[in-house]
């Protein structure tokens, strides 16, 4: 199987980047953030605290996820029901960056992970796929910009959804969840050695999938 890694913080493209990508080459693509998402999103709606890692871990037996794809999408089911959406709010956002940082989440979510790359090409994203998820990788790519750059387009999706935020909220939030994903024990974003680092400050969106469509010719012959 080939697979593609895509790291990065949030807001850098990632998502949006490897979406198109993976429809131009036929691949599937997974997005692992939306799984810490739903965790996130069971334990806000049991009422637990998702930073609380004594009283997250227990629960996590209740937590039944299946990511889905029709038509080349990704949905997530919570004990059968499509949170795809539910899962997008900047609530939940916060919520899946503080149980990511539990190792007994990262473990709950790992086989789900590995085995759907082991059925498939994919490109996989999230925050330590090229690290510890898919090691492998034939292609590994840390894509980033700056937080301005970031919150700037996080924004921009949010203010479409209708959801009442200001930029300097957004940027907060960036800047918080980066450097919780940056600085905890377990599976910290960083780049792996060997990833390929795209800055996508300066690049529309056109040009950023460009870029990385480039390197997917360039190194995997695609
Ligand atoms: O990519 P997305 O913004 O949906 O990810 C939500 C949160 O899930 C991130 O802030 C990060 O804390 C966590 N995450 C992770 N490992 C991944 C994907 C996401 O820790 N592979």
């Amino acid at each position: 199987m080939i697979h593609i890694a895509i790291d990065g913080p949030a807001g850098a493209g990632k998502s949006t980047i490897a979406r198109a990508l993976a429809a131009q080459i036929g691949f599937i693509y997974v997005d692992t953030g939306a799984l810490y998402r739903t965790v996130g999103l069971f334990m806000l709606r049991a009422g637990v605290d998702p930073a609380d890692a004594e009283a997250v871990v227990p629960r996590l037996n209740g937590v039944q996820i299946a990511l889905t794809f029709s038509e080349g999408e990704q949905h997530v089911l919570l004990s059968g029901e499509d949170v795809s959406e539910a899962i997008r709010t900047p609530e939940v956002s916060m919520a899946a960056s503080a149980v990511s940082a539990i190792p007994a989440v990262r473990a709950f979510l790992l086989s789900l992970q590995k085995e759907l790359a082991a059925a498939n090409n994919v490109i996989m994203d999230g925050r330590d796929i090229g690290t510890v998820i898919l090691p492998d990788a034939q292609l590994k790519i840390f894509l980033t910009a700056s937080p301005q750059a970031r919150a700037q387009r996080r924004f921009a999706q949010l203010q479409e959804k209708g959801e009442a935020v200001s930029y300097d909220e957004v940027l907060r939030d960036i800047q918080k969840r980066d450097e919780q994903d940056m600085t905890r024990a377990a599976a910290p974003l960083k780049p792996a050695p060997d990833a390929r680092l795209v800055d996508t400050s300066d690049c529309t969106l056109e040009e950023s999938i460009a870029r990385v469509r480039e390197l997917v010719r360039d190194v995997l012959g695609y």
